[in-house]
């Protein structure tokens, strides 16, 4: 198992938001967290993701304890947090690339910043991963001479050229049209082939159904259902 989410609470402004959350990712496992709008779900992945401290609950990553209120252990220490962190990939929604970096120096920067590796070896796997999302030939242009959906498998391909374990996304698709869409799936598709481990928050059902082992529908800070896609959304 690689994540392991045992009762988060979290409230903001003495509102719940989330209500004793729990769930499990296995390895190889794509999980797609859907609900409406407000329901919890980037909340609950930016807890998953330190990007947000949860009031109470356990939660464990890749064999790490990130935290845990319930035995009186808390957060782990800054060494453990920042080892978790190197486990975990995070794609966002707006892409978040350096607009004043190529391509090519968006994903170098990161590996030679976050892995400490020379830049020649750092160059040698970005420009494979994006030959792998079919963008060899943009490494040069800057972010902003990209369409959206380009933008999002660079990202895409920096979240991968540092080796994560699992990768969280949080409504990857969500500034796309229908198209651009279409093609991001292709590539959750593709890393889902080769076993990759994804966590995927997304208002899209079509999208859920199509790309999840299982999937997790939340309302209002609650796992009101979770199962197969046929199961949670019937098999018609
Ligand atoms: P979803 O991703 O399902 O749309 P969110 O997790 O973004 O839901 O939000 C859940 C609820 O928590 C919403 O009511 C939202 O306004 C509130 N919320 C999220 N982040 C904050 C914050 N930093 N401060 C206060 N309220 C927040
Ligand atoms: P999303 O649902 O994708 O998180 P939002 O527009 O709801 O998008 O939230 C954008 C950012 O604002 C998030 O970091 C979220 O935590 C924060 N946020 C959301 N609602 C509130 C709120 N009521 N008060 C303060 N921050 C909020």
């Amino acid at each position: 198992m690689l994540l392991k989410a045992e009762k988060i609470r979290k409230e903001f402004d003495n509102t719940s938001v989330l209500k004793d959350i729990s769930l499990e990712v296995n390895e190889g496992e794509v999980v797609a967290i859907i609900g409406p709008s407000g329901s919890g779900k980037s909340t609950l992945l930016r807890c998953l993701t330190q990007l947000e401290k949860v009031d109470s609950g356990r939660i464990e990553v890749c064999d790490n304890v990130m935290v845990d209120t319930y035995s009186g252990f808390g957060y782990a220490d800054n060494k453990t947090l920042h080892k978790i962190i190197l486990e975990v990939g995070l794609v966002f929604q707006n892409f978040n690339l350096f607009p004043h970096y190529s391509v090519l120096r968006n994903i170098v920067d990161a590996q030679v910043k976050v892995l400490g590796i020379d830049k020649n070896t750092a160059k040698e796997k970005a420009l494979s991963l994006l030959e792998k999302m079919n963008l060899r030939d943009r490494a040069n242009a800057y972010p902003c001479e990209l369409s959206g959906g380009q933008q999002q498998r660079i990202a895409i391909a920096r979240a991968l050229a540092l080796n994560p374990r699992i990768l969280f996304f949080d409504e990857p698709t969500s500034a796309l049209d229908p198209e651009l869409t279409g093609e991001i799936l292709k590539v959750i598709r593709s890393l889902a082939e080769e076993h990759m481990t994804m966590v995927i928050v997304t208002h899209e059902m079509a999208f859920a159904r199509d790309v999840a082992d299982r999937v997790i529908f939340m309302d209002e800070g609650v796992i009101v259902e979770q199962g197969t896609p046929d199961e949670v959304f019937g098999n018609t």
